[in-house]
């Protein structure tokens, strides 16, 4: 350790080495770990309270500080003591055993590496737009707290996302202020030796130099790649400018330095991941590059390495529509990735493109970069159980004549890591009920702490929550309206804005239209009614931004802005500008209800209401994404009739209706119902259910644990084993892959005898199998769902001198209660351990 951080120059660069104590200091201002673990705070405010109010930034703090002021901080016996105290606790936490190392002590899986475009960790690391990258990063530092071996990958960009400011006539603008390196908390990425790791990717015939970048998230790393090189072109520098900035062209240049770029990066660190996790479809030309590798070492073709590299590969889905795929044209493609084709891969440019395409043998149809993710992964999931649906639905057309429920799409529900987006009063009222290391392990007893945790004491932690955000509410507001060039005299209304013992909705999320943001706002008078009520009044704080270019919403906001100040309702609601991860804490911890407004099944999972449970919060949301899952009348309010209604301006009435009834007739008068000591004891009641049941089956650590035993161990072992002896078993799989569809068009079955006995059927058939073995493919009966029956697959078994003239014969006998008209026959691969359809959509029919 002490001999690796002698080289690194890079973290000692801009500080006063020489100081005893400053190396320990930056190991801890380095450590993402601050942005959850409050202990640390307490170290950083002392080291300089105004700068760590202002920045949230350890790392900039050591480095704006004097010298002087450092030495004096380092010899100070109680700012020792604490930081001793915190760089024990980090190496404790990073050297005992975890989660994973109890479950799995006998596991091979050493290395996992999670690529994504975006990674939300911190507001001090501005490299994400919204929930992509808060899914990304909450499922990072759960994997810290869980032990698990990650290794994620991503681009370090210099202007990230805009940053959002609103005009005196409610107009979004957008401001992209400059990322320093020097300022984040990344250090140059150095080799053993101390040399800057540098790589290079073909782009169009150039080479192109990626600079390389190390995030210390707890126990795990981030690398990042930019391009933001001296030595290369402007145009390359600029590729890692914005965070899904620019059109196609620049976005296949991103993605191919991550998927391509990220892959030998971790080949650079000598890591052999057994396991690749897409996060979204971004990332999926390292499915290429992995397998380029394999080719090169085992010494086999493109696809034997693609068939034995998959099964280390899992693609996670996040969009609910076609539209949200990335796609790139032939002649894009071909630009960048033409040669690459031919000199790398060794193989045809076509070839590569039937990789991303539903039709291979249609050279117009453009690259889709989730079908290539599909095509070259051994596991798909969604991210809730409803978009798991509806991803089986999107990608039906990949797997033809397959039954819709067998599409190989499952899901593991997003989750979000509670210690980032619990409150101070939240984490006390958790530590007594289920003590510090609670999100470090299994999460059964927390039910039980619990409901030992008294009313008194569950209320005054929601008032302290939502007088904290009236505060932060009213601090914002002076601040958001001096930089909008409002005359002083007017920053009173921001000082006499909301009331902390007012029934506080919460409502932030991108503004885009399906998201329907201004779905209360339908009724304007009935809405107005509901929030000046002079005994039962409501207040709504919003924010949000909209897409830069996306005028219908900026529109949106801007009506909300408009609605505030044609009305004067300044005392009950707050436009807040700039939703980040900071103004997010605030909301999700201060906010009484969460509303949630999207068109159903838009929503693929949804996280910001997760992040309420923890503090209490309930959810008072469409039956989309996750909340379609987790609502029962117990622990909030849904809308919505689990139906999809598309646009429907009717529809969108009716739902507003709903909120309002429901407002009024439930959640208002629930939240104001006092018993004598003046407790809301049924609304307790209710937050007391949400926290228990809730709070640990959507926390980040179910989702990463679930990953973890439904995934990751399965891939790993898998492709463990088709990677033994350079590959055999890949080569396997494809020569009987090349061989079943060569001969599958020539398959034929005779007519199933089907015959009662008692409850049960006998069935026989004789199956022509075209000079296929028998070992090759399964025989199945199989009814379709119907009447609310699931879908029935029965195996049938070859049999014994089973041999006749025209074909295999081939027999099984079960009980059922179905009629006998509901099975037919099919046949489909099943060689090696090939995972169908996902692997071979071959299947046949009889009928
Ligand atoms: C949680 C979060 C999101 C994602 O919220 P959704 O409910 O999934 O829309 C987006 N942006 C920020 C800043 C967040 O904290």
């Amino acid at each position: 350790m002490e001999e690796q951080e002698k080289n690194n120059r890079g973290l000692y660069g801009f500080l006063p080495s020489d100081i005893e104590g400053i190396r320990t200091l930056a190991r801890l201002a380095l450590d993402l770990r601050w942005s959850w673990d409050h202990a640390a705070d307490d170290l950083w405010r002392q080291l300089d309270a105004e700068l760590w109010e202002l920045t949230q930034n350890p790392w900039i703090m050591l480095k704006t500080v004097s010298r002087e002021h450092l030495e004096q901080k380092l010899r100070d016996k109680a700012f020792q003591t604490k930081m001793d105290e915190l760089i024990s606790q980090k190496q404790l936490s990073e050297t005992t055993p975890s989660w994973f190392q109890n479950a799995h002590p006998e596991s091979p899986l050493s290395c996992i590496a999670y690529f994504s475009m975006e990674f939300m960790l911190s507001e001090a690391l501005p490299i994400y737009v919204g929930g992509l990258g808060n899914v990304a990063g909450d499922q990072l530092k759960s994997a810290s707290d869980l032990g698990l071996p990650v290794t994620a990958v991503g681009l370090l960009y210099q202007q990230g996302y805009f940053r959002q400011q609103i005009d005196e006539n409610g107009m979004q603008q957008a401001l992209f202020p400059f990322n320093d390196p020097g300022q984040l908390p990344v250090i140059p990425l150095r080799l053993p030796n101390g040399e800057w790791l540098r790589l290079e990717v073909t782009l169009a015939g150039f080479t192109v130099w990626l600079r390389t970048w190390q995030v210390q998230v707890g126990g795990v790393k981030l690398y990042l790649l930019d391009t933001n090189d001296m030595v290369n072109l402007p145009v390359h520098r600029n590729i890692t400018s914005q965070v899904y900035g620019g059109g196609n062209e620049l976005r296949i240049q991103q993605e191919i330095i991550l998927g391509i770029g990220g892959w030998k990066l971790l080949k650079a660190l000598n890591l052999n991941p057994q396991v690749c996790h897409m996060n979204e479809g971004h990332a999926a030309f390292l499915i290429l590059q992995r397998a380029r590798d394999f080719m090169k070492t085992a010494e086999v073709s493109f696809d034997v390495a693609l068939a034995v590299t998959r099964a280390g590969n899992l693609f996670t889905t996040h969009t609910a529509v076609a539209a949200g795929f990335d796609h790139f044209s032939p002649a894009l493609m071909e630009r960048f990735l033409g040669p690459y084709a031919s000199e790398e891969l060794q193989i045809e440019f076509n070839h590569l493109m039937a990789l991303g395409r539903q039709d291979p043998n249609n050279s117009s149809e453009s690259f889709n970069m989730a079908y290539l993710a599909i095509h070259g992964s051994g596991a798909v999931n969604g991210v809730s159980r409803l978009h798991g649906h509806v991803s089986r639905n999107l990608f039906q057309n990949l797997f033809p004549r397959w039954p819709q429920h067998e599409v190989p799409v499952g899901h593991v529900t997003n989750g979000v890591h509670m210690p980032t987006w619990d409150s101070e009063s939240a984490d006390r009222v958790w530590t007594k009920a289920c003590g510090k290391d609670r999100w470090r392990g299994e999460l059964q007893e927390m039910h039980d702490g619990l409901d030992t945790i008294s009313d008194e004491m569950l209320w005054q932690m929601r008032t302290t929550c939502r007088t904290d955000l009236v505060n932060n509410t009213r601090k914002r507001l002076e601040k958001q309206m001096s930089v909008a060039g409002e005359p002083a005299e007017n920053l009173a209304i921001a000082k006499d804005a909301f009331d902390p013992e007012t029934l506080t909705l919460g409502f932030a999320r991108r503004f885009v239209a399906y998201k329907r943001p201004n779905l209360l706002l339908h009724d304007e008078q009935r809405f107005i009614r509901i929030l000046t009520n002079p005994e039962h009044p409501v207040q709504l704080v919003i924010a949000g931004k909209a897409p830069p270019y996306d005028e219908t919403g900026k529109g949106l906001i801007q009506q909300w802005v408009q609605f505030v100040s044609k009305h004067k309702l300044y005392k009950h609601v707050v436009f807040l500008s700039d939703y980040d991860v900071l103004l997010a804490e605030q909301l999700v911890q201060g906010a009484d209800v969460w509303v949630n407004t999207p068109r159903r099944p838009w929503e693929a999972s949804g996280t910001s209401g997760m992040k309420v449970l923890v503090n209490g919060g309930l959810n008072l949301s469409e039956l989309d994404g996750w909340w379609d899952e987790a609502y029962t009348d117990e622990v909030g309010w849904a809308i919505g009739d689990r139906a999809e209604h598309g646009e429907d301006a009717g529809w969108d009435a009716s739902e507003a209706n709903s909120l309002y009834e429901l407002l009024e007739n439930q959640i208002v008068p629930e939240f104001y119902a006092r018993n004598e000591s003046g407790l809301p004891v049924r609304w307790i009641e209710r937050v007391r259910k949400s926290m228990s049941q809730l709070t640990p089956r959507f926390s980040a650590n179910r989702t990463v644990r679930e990953y973890t035993e439904q995934y990751y161990l399965p891939a790993a072992a898998n492709f463990l084993n088709r990677a033994a002896e350079n590959g055999a078993a890949g080569v396997r799989m494809v020569t009987a892959k090349e061989d079943l569809e060569r001969k599958w068009q020539g398959i034929n079955a005779g007519i199933v005898q089907i015959q009662n006995i008692a409850n049960s059927y006998q069935c026989r058939v004789t199956v022509q199998l075209n000079g296929i073995s028998a070992s090759e493919v399964s025989i199945e009966m199989y009814a379709e769902e119907s009447n609310g029956l699931e879908a029935e697959i029965i195996k049938m078994l070859p049999e014994p001198n089973g041999q006749e003239n025209d074909g295999t014969a081939f027999a099984v006998q079960f009980d059922s209660t179905r009629a006998k008209s509901d099975y037919t026959v099919r046949i489909i691969p099943s060689y090696e351990n090939i995972q169908v359809p996902l692997e071979d959509k071959l299947i046949f029919w009889q009928h």
